[in-house]
Parts: C-alpha cells; structure tokens; sequence
C-alpha cells in the first residue's frame, strides 16, 4: 500500500500528503542523503533555496519525496538519524490526506529567512534557518527534536538554553532512541 504522495500544496508548490493514517512516533519515510555535494560553488540559487540541505557538517541534494515536504510552524513530523539514516518521524498522530511537514528550523543553523504561509494557528510569519532565533517558547518545545550533532555542535548554547528551563529529561530521553 502506498504511504505518501506527492500533489500541489496549500503551503507551497507541490507537498507530500500522508497516503494513510500514521500513529505518532512511527516512521513515515527515509531520507536518501547519499548526493552529496563535494563541490558548493556548483550549486545555484536556486538550489541553496529549494534543492540543499545542510546537516552535521554535509550538503546534500535532496531527492524525492523527502524534497517536497514543506516547512510548518506547527508541524506534524519531525527528522531523526537513525544507525546514519535520516528517518521522517511522525510527531503526533496522522490522518490520510494531512499533508506532511516538519519545522526546517530544528537543527537548522544557516542564516536563510522567507515569509511564511503554512497556515498553522501558530505561524511566526517569518521562517528563519537558525534555531536560536526561535522564540524561546518554541527552542524549549523542540529541544527533544534536535540531533545529535546539532547538540554537540552547539553545546554552550543548547546547555545555557536548558539551565534556563528544566529541559534536561528531553535531552537524556533522545540519548536513548
Ligand atoms: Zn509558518
């Protein structure tokens, strides 16, 4: 059975829709983050708009899905390495048809801005590419969603955040997963 597809957005462009009911915490779809850019001077503006992805350290271009699922405020997935593979992770339950969207700004430390249309109640209105930018009410909310690395690359940050809230238990129970 087929579990996403691909169709116009609301949000922008084309975006991906659930194909069937996902419950929270399971794995929609893998990442294929084998393109990796060796060279960044090849890559156009259009390309650091719509077709790249920075993380841990690497550019990659991004494929198909995982490509269009657009950016939300409030979004209903989110991206977690598993065993070196990024994996799509519902963040709550979803019905078929929902369309699928994470927040790009988790683990997001690039300076990229656009205005944003996602819809959620909760829109900032503006999308930024670093998560310290956020509103402190979201960094605290998203703190269980940061990778790894974003964490180790980010250490002082990510420490001060957490001594001003008590965020500890979220970061000890994403060292499990
Ligand atoms: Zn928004």
């Amino acid at each position: 059975m087929q579990t996403i597809l691909i169709k116009t957005s609301a949000i922008h462009g084309r975006g991906v829709f659930a194909a069937r009911s996902f419950h929270e915490g399971e794995i929609i779809l893998e990442i294929d983050d084998s393109h990796i850019v060796e060279d960044e001077s090849t890559l156009t503006k259009e390309d650091w708009e719509f077709n790249v992805d920075c993380f841990d350290g690497k550019t990659v271009i991004m494929q198909e899905p995982e490509r269009s699922i657009n950016h939300s405020c409030d979004p209903n997935s989110y991206t977690r390495t598993v065993d070196g593979v990024r994996k799509v992770i519902a963040r709550r339950d979803i019905v078929a048809g929902e369309e699928l969207t994470y927040d790009f700004t988790i683990n997001g430390d690039n300076e990229g801005a656009f205005p944003c249309h996602c819809g959620a109640k909760r829109c900032r209105g503006t999308y930024l590419g670093d998560f310290f930018k956020l509103p402190l009410e979201f960094q605290i909310e998203y703190l269980p969603y940061l990778e790894v690395w974003f964490v180790e690359q980010h250490r002082d940050r990510i420490a001060a955040l957490m001594s001003s809230q008590d965020g500890v238990g979220c970061l000890i129970s994403h060292g499990k997963e």
